[in-house]
C-alpha cells in the first residue's frame, strides 16, 4: 500500500518534470524563431531588457549594442514634409527602408519649441527655454552626447547644411545662453572639443579678419592636425583622421548651388569616423527643410527633403554593410503647419497650405535601423534620444540630469506661446534665419 502511494507520487513528479521540459523547449523555440525572422535585417534585434541607465552612470558594463550611432535631424521635418517628398519622388523614399518608426514629442519648456531648445533636448536630455544652446534655464552648462562620447574616446562628427555655428549643430558642442549673434563664440568653443569631423557653412567665423580676438582659427585647426577644406570633392579618395570642411562664408546656398554636398559629406564623414576602433557618434542635419517651411514654399521643402533623404540612404548603406551602426532619423519640430490638400500621385504634383510661417507643436516621426533600433518605436520624448543613445553606446549620463528626468516631463508646457503672439518677435528669436529662406529661394530660381 505504502509502496503504491510512492509509485503514484513518483509518476506525478515525472509528469510535472516532463511538462516543464516541454514548456522550456517551447520558449527556446520561440526565441529561435525571433532570431530567424529577423534575418532579413543585417543585425539581430535585441529582445532582453537592458539594465537601467542609472546603474550605468556608475558601473559601465559593456554589452552587445551598436558601436556607432548616426543621428540625422531634418530641421522642421514633419510628416507632411515627408509625404510631399514621397509624392514628388514617384511614391518612394529611402526613409521607407527603416524597419522601426515612432513618434516624438518636441516640446521645450514652451509648447512650441525652437531648434536650439529641441536640439538641446536631444543632445543633453534636458528641456530648456527657446534659444538656449546646451544650457538649462538656470544657466547651467549641460554636457552633450558629443562631449561625453569624446571623453569616452569615441570619434564624433557634425555635418549640416547650415553654418556649423547655427542652433542645431551648435547645441551638440557649444554652450550659450542665446542662439543669436554667437557664431564667433561657438567657433571658438569648437576648438576645445576634439571633435573629428565638422562640415557645413560659416567659414568667416573662423577667420582672423572677422574676429575681434584676432585669432586665425583655420590656422589653429591645421596646427591641431585637421585637414581644412572648402568642399568634400577636395578630399578626393583621401580619408584624413580629422576634417573641417567649410563650404560657405556664412549660410550654404540652396540645393541648386550646393549640389550633392550633403549626401557626399555624410558618406565621407562615416569613412573618417569609422577609423576609430571604439566607435563613433555623428549628427547629420538637413537644416534648410525648416527654411522652406518658414518661406511657405513647397518646392523648397521638397528639394531639401530629397537631398536629406539621399543622405539618409548613404547612412543606411554604411550601416547595412557595417552591421554595428544604429541610424536614427528624426526632426526637431514641424515647421509651417504644412498640409497637402490636392494633387496627383501619378504626376507627382501637390496643392498645399501652410497654417503659419513658424514652428508648430505637432509630433514628428522617428525612424531607426540597426542594433537597438526597436527602442525608438512607440511614442517618445525628444529628451529620450539622449538617454537611449547614451544607454546603447554605454555612455555615462550625468547624475543631475538623470535625477531631473522624471520631473521635467511632468512640468511641460508651463509657458506656452499664445495663438497670435507677435510673430516678428518669434522670428527675431530665430537667429540667423530672418527671411533667409526666401532670399535663398529667389537665388535658386535664377
Ligand atoms: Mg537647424
Ligand atoms: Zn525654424
Amino acid at each position: 500500500m505504502l509502496h503504491k502511494r510512492y509509485g503514484l507520487l513518483l509518476t506525478t513528479l515525472a509528469f510535472i518534470t516532463i511538462m516543464y521540459a516541454l514548456m522550456a523547449w517551447q520558449i527556446v523555440g520561440d526565441d529561435n524563431r525571433t532570431a530567424v525572422s529577423s534575418e532579413s535585417l543585417a543585425y539581430v534585434v535585441q529582445t532582453e531588457d537592458s539594465p537601467p541607465v542609472e546603474q550605468k552612470a556608475t558601473t559601465p558594463v559593456k554589452k552587445k549594442g551598436p558601436k556607432n550611432v548616426i543621428l540625422m535631424i531634418g530641421d522642421g521635418m514633419g510628416i507632411t514634409h515627408i509625404t510631399a517628398a514621397t509624392i514628388a519622388n514617384k511614391n518612394t523614399l529611402e526613409l521607407e527602408r527603416f524597419p522601426f518608426v515612432g513618434l516624438m514629442k518636441t516640446f521645450s519648456t514652451q509648447l512650441i519649441t525652437d531648434s536650439a531648445a529641441s536640439a538641446t533636448a536631444m543632445s543633453t536630455g534636458k528641456k530648456t527655454y527657446n534659444g538656449a544652446i546646451a544650457q538649462d534655464p538656470k544657466g547651467r552648462k549641460l554636457k552633450t552626447v558629443v562631449e561625453i562620447a569624446e571623453e569616452q574616446k569615441l570619434a564624433t562628427g557634425i555635418v549640416t547644411t547650415s553654418s556649423v555655428t547655427h542652433a542645431t549643430p551648435a547645441a551638440f558642442y557649444a554652450h550659450q545662453p542665446k542662439r543669436s549673434r554667437i557664431n564667433r563664440e561657438v567657433s571658438a568653443e569648437f576648438m576645445t572639443k576634439g571633435i573629428e569631423v565638422l562640415m557645413g557653412g560659416g567659414k568667416r567665423y573662423f577667420l582672423k579678419e572677422h574676429r575681434k580676438d584676432n585669432r586665425n582659427l583655420i590656422r589653429e585647426l591645421q596646427r591641431k592636425g585637421y585637414k581644412v577644406v572648402d568642399s568634400i570633392d577636395e578630399l578626393g579618395e583621401t580619408v584624413p583622421k580629422k576634417v573641417v570642411c567649410l563650404i560657405a562664408d556664412m549660410q550654404p546656398k540652396g540645393i541648386k548651388t550646393r549640389g550633392d554636398y550633403l549626401p557626399k559629406a555624410t558618406k565621407k564623414a562615416t569613412e573618417i569616423l569609422n577609423q576609430n576602433k571604439k566607435g563613433f557618434f555623428m549628427m547629420v542635419e538637413g537644416a534648410q527643410i525648416d527654411w522652406g517651411g518658414h518661406s511657405r514654399n513647397s518646392k523648397y521643402i521638397i528639394r531639401e527633403m530629397l537631398d536629406f533623404d539621399r543622405s539618409v540612404g548613404e547612412a543606411l548603406d554604411f550601416a547595412e554593410a557595417d552591421g554595428e551602426t544604429l541610424v536614427i532619423v528624426t526632426s526637431d519640430h514641424e515647421t509651417g503647419g504644412y498640409s497637402i490638400n490636392a494633387g496627383s500621385l501619378k504626376d507627382g504634383e501637390i496643392k498645399t497650405k501652410f497654417t503659419d510661417d513658424y514652428h508648430t507643436a505637432a509630433m514628428v516621426p522617428v525612424y531607426a535601423y540597426g542594433p537597438g533600433a526597436e527602442k525608438f518605436s512607440g511614442t517618445i520624448d525628444n529628451t529620450d534620444i539622449f538617454f537611449k543613445v547614451c544607454e546603447l553606446l554605454n555612455l555615462p549620463v550625468p547624475e543631475d540630469v538623470l535625477k531631473e528626468r522624471e520631473d521635467q516631463l511632468k512640468l511641460l508646457a508651463v509657458d506656452s506661446i499664445a495663438v497670435g503672439q507677435d510673430s516678428a518677435a518669434i522670428m527675431s528669436d530665430h537667429g540667423d534665419f530672418g527671411g533667409f529662406g526666401k532670399r535663398m529661394l529667389e537665388k535658386d530660381k535664377k
